[in-house]
């Protein structure tokens, strides 16, 4: 057996109000290549009085990319780095703020800065070659744990794959509860839920440990904190803790993996575009007889909040579309043997997975 050897990110900030430290956090490295950084800014916050703090120079190349579209995909990174190197040459760094979305976005740019051709040369495990360029994350809505995460999701003609090495992982990142204030509930709820997930699928499943444990109960217990508990709710006290869950969610899942939620949610998204929270939600609501404990809490939280997810999708769906998806989280063998056992292959046949899909 392989011991997991992970990469944590470099330097973390958490606080409220820690976003301001920015321009003195990233000083040093501004002598670095062509001496100037790229922001990746969610659009949300075009307007919004964060614009008018980001503490750029002006030298620096701001973006406001739009996430709503679709997830972030090769094409758009691929377009994104020729033009960058093409205007100004090599940056110092990137930084993104935003949700998971532009995480991801940061996090590629900053490889594919260095790395040469198509970026969907490079979805998988360790395909990159060379190390990027400084990258800083700020993230503006929590749950995905992209923060610390060792993968930049992409979508790409063929696969939706992370560049997944050492190198994706943030050289920084600056934790600021003020900024997830403004997401809207029903995006608090499903970000949240993708670390609640995280957990339990991290947890029941034969990769777990007493170190993926001890970040997954800790988080799990924030989660009821910031969902179930009396006080739960979006305040700030929960703000604070729902970003500290996201990271601990994520490391969780790294020391571990995740399971049958995540493998069919990869389906989902992959072939109708779901969005990667939303589609976890909408499968987990299913998932009774393979999580029966954290598919009641779930439950309890989903009425809580009265959160309305959608039903009765597959009936419209025919055969192809949804042995598209079987298909997709079939090729995702990890999830299925963490979450089965050595004899998962008799157990998640695509006969099996298409079933799975057709509660939804
Ligand atoms: P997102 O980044 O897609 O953003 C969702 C919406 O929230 C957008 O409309 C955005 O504009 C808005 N928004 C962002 N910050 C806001 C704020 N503070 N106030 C109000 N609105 C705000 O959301 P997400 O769910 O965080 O990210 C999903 C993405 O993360 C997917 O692309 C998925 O593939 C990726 N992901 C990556 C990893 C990883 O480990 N790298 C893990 C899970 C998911
Ligand atoms: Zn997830």
């Amino acid at each position: 057996m392989t011991h997991k050897n992970f990469k944590n990110i470099d330097k973390v900030t958490y606080g409220r109000g820690s976003f301001s430290q920015l321009a003195q956090t990233v000083e040093p490295i501004r002598s670095l290549n062509k001496g100037y950084f790229v922001y990746i800014v969610d659009n949300y916050f075009k307007g919004k009085t964060l614009e008018n703090n980001l503490q750029n120079k002006s030298k620096d190349l701001v973006y406001f990319i739009d996430v709503d579209p679709h997830e972030p995909t090769t094409e758009q990174i691929d377009t994104l780095r020729d033009e960058i190197l093409k205007l100004q040459g090599l940056p110092s760094g990137v930084i993104g703020i935003g949700g998971g979305s532009i995480m991801d976005i940061a996090k590629a740019l900053s490889l594919m800065l260095t790395n040469e051709g198509s970026s969907t040369l490079y979805q998988g495990l360790n395909l990159i070659k060379k190390p990027g360029v400084y990258h800083l994350g700020v993230p503006t809505i929590s749950g995905t744990g992209a923060e610390v995460s060792m993968t930049a999701v992409l979508t790409g003609p063929e696969k939706k794959l992370g560049l997944k090495c050492d190198w994706t992982v943030f050289n920084q990142v600056i934790l600021d509860p003020e900024l997830i204030a403004s997401v809207p509930t029903d995006w608090w709820f499903y970000t949240g839920m993708d670390t609640y997930i995280h957990c339990i699928e991290s947890h029941y499943g034969i990769k777990n440990n007493a170190f993926s444990l001890a970040y997954g109960n800790q988080a799990l217990q924030l989660c009821r904190e910031v969902y179930l508990n009396e006080n739960s709710g979006q305040t700030t006290d929960n703000d604070d803790k729902l970003m500290v869950a996201s990271l601990m969610g994520g490391l969780s899942l790294t020391y571990s993996e995740v399971g049958v939620c995540h493998a069919l949610s990869y389906g989902l998204s992959k072939i109708l575009g779901t969005r990667h929270c939303l589609a976890n939600c909408i499968i987990f609501q299913h998932l009774q007889d393979i999580y029966p404990i954290g598919h009641a809490e779930f439950m309890q939280m989903i009425n809580k909040h009265k959160i309305e997810l959608p039903k009765n999708l597959s009936k419209q769906w025919d055969d192809e579309t949804i042995s598209k998806m079987a298909l997709v989280s079939y090729n995702l063998p990890f999830m299925w043997h963490h979450a089965f056992g050595d004899n998962y292959k008799e157990i998640a046949t695509i006969d099996y997975i298409k079933e799975l899909f057709k509660r939804l």
